[in-house]
C-alpha cells in the first residue's frame, strides 16, 4: 500500500510541476565542494538581481543607485552587501512596486508571514518557489532517513496549516496519498495530549514532524506519567527554537534522533540538520544567508547576529536582504557527512528575544531560559520585558493545586534575584502564576519577548 501511495504522490508531483526535477538537482549539488556550491549560489544570486533590475520597479532604481547593477545591466556582487535591508514595513509600503512586471506568467498566489511577532504581512509567491520549497522538504526528509510515502505524523500548531474545519475531500486525499496524520497542537490540553499519544501509538509513524515546543510538552507529559509511546525512526522539529534541553528530553522520551529544521512561511525551509548533527546545512541553492550585527556588518562565524535572507527562487516578489526577524550563528566548520553546503551552527530565537537594559546593554534572552527551565515546579514560562527597567516572569506551574507563592517562596526569591542580576541589577522583576500561557497567532510559543525594541 505504501508503494502505491508513493507512486501516486510522485505522479502528482510530476504532473503538477518541477519538484522532482529540482529535487534531483539538489541531490547532485549537495555533494559538491563548498567552493563549487558557493560559486553556483553566486550565479543564482546574479540571475535574481538581473531579474529584479529588469522587472521589479522597487529594485530597478535601488540596484542602480547602489551600483549593484550598472546601466548596461551588469551585476557587481561586491556592492551587494551595501544594499539596504528589506523589512516587513517596507514590503507593506512598497507592495505594488515589489511585484515583478511579468508575474502573470509565474502563477503567483498570495501568502502571509507567520506573524510570530507583530502583525503578519502579505506577500506574493509563485509556482517556481513552491516547487523548490517542496524539493527542499523532500531532501530534508531524506536526511532524516524518511523515504517518500512513509507514514508521517504532524504535531503541528498552526491553525492555518492544519486547516481545522476547512478540510476538503482533496485535503484528505492528499494526506492519504502522502501517508500523513495531522494532530493539531494549537492548544495542548491534557486531554489532547492523551489523544495524541493514542493516535501516535496506533498510527506508528516513521517520522514525527513537529512544532518543537509542542513535542517538548508532549514528551514531558509522557515522561512524567511513565506512559508508553511508539518510537519513530526520526523526529523533525520545525517552527520555534529547539533549545538543548528540549532536544534531550524529546530524544530521551521518543528514543529517536531529533533533526532540527529552520524555515518560515515567507521564505520556505532555509536549513536542516543531516544525520551527523553538526549544525544545520543551509539550503544554499535556494537561499543566500547573511548574519549581521546591529550596525549591519557581517559577524564572524561563531558570533551571533541577525539573520538576513535573500530568497533565490521567488521571482514574483523578490525578497532581497530580508530581515526575517531571527538571530543565528554561522559555523565555518565543514560537516563530517561530506556535504558541501555551509552550516548554520544554531538559530537562537527571534530578534525580540534580545533584552535591553537601562544602560543599553543587550542581553541574550536564553539566559532566562537556562535559569527557568531547570526549575521542577515550572511547567511553562514566559519572560516579558515591557520597559527598560521592568521584566515579568509568567509561570504556568506543574502542580496547579498548590499555593505556590507560599510553597516555593524561597525558590521564587532566588529566581527573581537571578533574573535581576541577568538584567544587570537595577530592574523590577515581577513574578506571576497563571493557568495557561497562550501561543502566538501562528501557534509558535515564545519563551521570551522584549517589547522595548
Ligand atoms: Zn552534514
Amino acid at each position: 500500500m505504501n508503494n502505491i501511495k508513493r507512486v501516486a504522490w510522485e505522479i502528482e508531483l510530476k504532473v503538477k510541476g518541477n519538484t522532482l526535477k529540482y529535487k534531483q538537482k539538489l541531490d547532485e549539488w549537495q555533494w559538491l565542494s563548498k567552493q563549487e556550491i558557493l560559486r553556483l549560489q553566486r550565479t543564482k544570486l546574479t540571475a535574481l538581481l538581473q531579474h529584479a533590475y529588469v522587472h521589479v520597479p522597487y529594485y530597478r532604481h535601488l540596484l542602480l543607485e547602489n551600483g549593484t547593477v550598472d546601466e548596461s545591466g551588469n551585476v557587481h556582487l561586491d556592492r551587494f552587501h551595501h544594499l539596504p535591508l528589506l523589512d516587513k514595513d517596507t514590503i507593506k509600503r512598497h507592495f505594488d512596486a515589489l511585484k515583478s512586471d511579468d508575474l502573470d506568467s509565474r502563477s503567483p498566489f498570495e501568502e502571509s508571514s507567520g506573524g510570530s511577532t507583530g502583525v503578519p504581512i502579505k506577500l506574493l509567491q509563485d509556482k517556481q518557489f513552491m516547487d523548490w520549497s517542496s524539493a527542499v522538504k523532500l531532501q530534508d526528509d531524506e536526511w532524516t532517513g524518511m523515504e517518500m510515502g512513509c507514514r508521517r505524523a504532524y504535531v503541528w500548531g498552526s491553525v492555518r496549516d492544519t486547516l481545522v474545519g476547512r478540510e476538503t475531500v482533496k485535503t484528505y486525499l492528499g494526506r492519504w496519498m502522502r501517508n500523513e496524520r495531522w494532530l493539531n497542537s494549537f492548544r495542548m490540553t491534557q486531554d489532547r495530549m492523551k489523544e495524541f499519544i493514542h493516535e501516535l501509538n496506533e498510527f506508528k509513524p516513521v517520522q514525527i514532524t513537529a512544532f518543537a515546543e509542542n513535542l517538548y510538552d508532549l514528551a514531558k507529559f509522557i515522561e512524567e506519567r511513565g506512559l508508553y509511546i511508539y518510537t519513530p525512526k526520526a523526529v523533525l522539529t520545525s517552527a520555534g527554537v529547539l533549545h538543548p534541553q528540549m532536544r534531550e528530553t524529546i530524544q530521551r522520551v521518543f528514543k529517536a534522533p531529533v533533526f532540527n529544521r529552520y524555515g518560515s512561511r515567507e521564505v520556505g525551509d532555509i536549513a536542516c540538520e543531516c544525520d551527523h548533527h553538526h549544525g544545520l546545512h543551509l539550503s544554499a541553492m535556494t537561499h543566500y544567508v547573511e548574519i549581521l550585527n546591529d550596525k549591519g556588518q557581517p559577524v564572524e562565524p561563531g558570533e551571533y547576529g541577525e539573520i538576513v535572507i535573500t530568497l533565490l527562487t521567488n521571482y514574483t516578489m523578490p525578497l532581497i536582504r530580508y530581515r526575517i526577524g531571527d538571530m543565528g550563528v554561522m559555523s565555518d566548520e565543514e560537516c563530517s557527512c561530506g556535504r558541501g553546503m555551509p552550516l548554520l551552527k544554531d538559530v537562537i530565537g527571534r530578534t525580540t528575544d534580545i533584552f535591553i537594559n537601562k544602560n543599553g546593554d543587550r542581553i541574550d534572552g536564553r539566559m532566562f531560559i537556562r535559569l527557568l527551565m531547570s526549575s521542577a515546579f515550572i511547567n511553562k514560562f514566559q519572560v516579558v520585558q515591557d520597559r527598560y527597567d521592568r521584566i515579568k516572569i509568567i509561570v504556568d506551574p506543574a502542580n496547579k493545586k498548590l499555593d505556590h507563592y507560599q510553597v516555593y517562596s524561597e525558590e521564587i526569591k532566588r529566581l527573581v534575584e537571578d533574573a535581576r542580576t541577568i538584567m544587570g541589577g537595577q530592574c523590577e522583576v515581577d513574578f506571576e502564576f497563571v493557568d495557561y500561557i497562550e501561543s502566538t497567532s501562528s501557534g509558535k510559543y515564545r519563551f521570551t519577548i522584549s517589547m522595548v525594541h
